[in-house]
């Protein structure tokens, strides 16, 4: 996704190009930085059970508060991370803390880690899961990992070699933002994922009454119960969002209407209670 953006390969004399480029150049001058001044915070997002809204996992997301900068974005940096492959360094730091706040949990709730295909195809990936997990203590099963369609455009194979010897291990594979990429169903049935996450733009689309969203989210749901597989409906923020993606028959729910992606500690004081207070409510 990142290499269509700021690339350069194309040289239309934009008065602006200059001044993105060395925006840019700030920008990954900071970001070289940012991993050894402790810039980096993972927020936790909860994934509820569709059925009795217990919470299931969290989605740990990166969030990064850049002395220079100030808050930038994910979708801003993360394609820079990847573009430099400044991804694999703060991947691993994900990956280990992520694992080592995920421990001290309830042993029934998950955690989700968001992977890009850089880091993924890097050589050490595989030890530098190992090593989350056994430096944490946190069970293999307890770890999902998250990808994107994306990942396999590039080397199809090695990412399924590599995601084969994670699940070896006992994690879970999510299938993200599925439907927004170059969805082919020759992955689905390669690998045996544990979840396919259903795109915020369908949840939007079939709450808007859209019949195109309704059909490919029913039929996303009725293609993942028969390979048993799960999915997540992402990005539910209304009511309305709720009952129709329940209606559809989703697994489970991420998105605001839950809860917005929250500090450590804020996470953990949801652990003593019943029931997730919901926006709505
Ligand atoms: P994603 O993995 O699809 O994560 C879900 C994004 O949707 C998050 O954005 C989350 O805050 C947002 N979201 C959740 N519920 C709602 C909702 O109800 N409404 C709306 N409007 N948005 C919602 P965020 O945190 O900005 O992250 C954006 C993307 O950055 C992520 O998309 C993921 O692709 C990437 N990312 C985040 N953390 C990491 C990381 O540690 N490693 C890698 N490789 N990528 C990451
Ligand atoms: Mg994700
Ligand atoms: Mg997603
Ligand atoms: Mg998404």
């Amino acid at each position: 996704r990142s290499k269509e953006e700021g690339g350069g390969q194309h040289f239309n004399y934009e008065p602006s190009l200059h001044a993105h480029a060395e925006e840019r150049r700030k920008l990954e001058f900071s970001l070289r930085r940012a991993l050894e001044r402790n810039e980096f915070v993972l927020n936790y997002q909860p994934v509820v059970d569709a059925k009795d809204e217990s919470i299931v996992s969290f989605e740990a997301l990166l969030r990064w508060h850049s002395e220079e900068h100030g808050f930038v974005s994910p979708a801003k940096f993360i394609p820079l991370a990847e573009d430099t492959r400044l991804i694999v360094p703060i991947g691993e730091w994900v990956l280990r803390e992520a694992c080592r706040e995920a421990a001290n949990w309830p042993s029934n709730v998950k955690v989700a880690v968001n992977v890009s295909g850089e880091q993924l195809l890097e050589q050490n990936f595989i030890a530098t899961v190992v090593g989350a997990l056994s430096s944490s203590g946190l069970a293999a099963q307890r770890l999902e990992i998250e990808v994107t369609e994306s990942i396999f455009v590039r080397d199809s194979s090695a990412a399924r070699g590599v995601l084969e010897q994670i699940m070896a291990l006992g994690c879970g594979i999510a299938l993200d933002d599925f439907g927004t990429g170059y969805s082919s169903l020759a992955y689905i049935r390669n690998l045996r994922f544990s979840t396919i996450k259903v795109d915020r733009s369908f949840v939007q689309g079939a709450a808007a009454d859209n019949p195109e969203s309704l059909a490919i989210i029913r039929a996303v749901v009725a293609m993942a119960e028969s390979l048993e597989m799960s999915t997540t409906a992402e990005g539910v923020e209304t009511e309305r969002e709720l009952a129709i993606i329940r209606g559809l028959g989703c697994r489970k729910i991420q998105g605001y209407y839950f809860g917005r992606p929250m500090p450590a500690t804020d996470a953990r004081a949801l652990f003593g209670r019943p029931q997730l207070q919901r926006v709505g409510a």
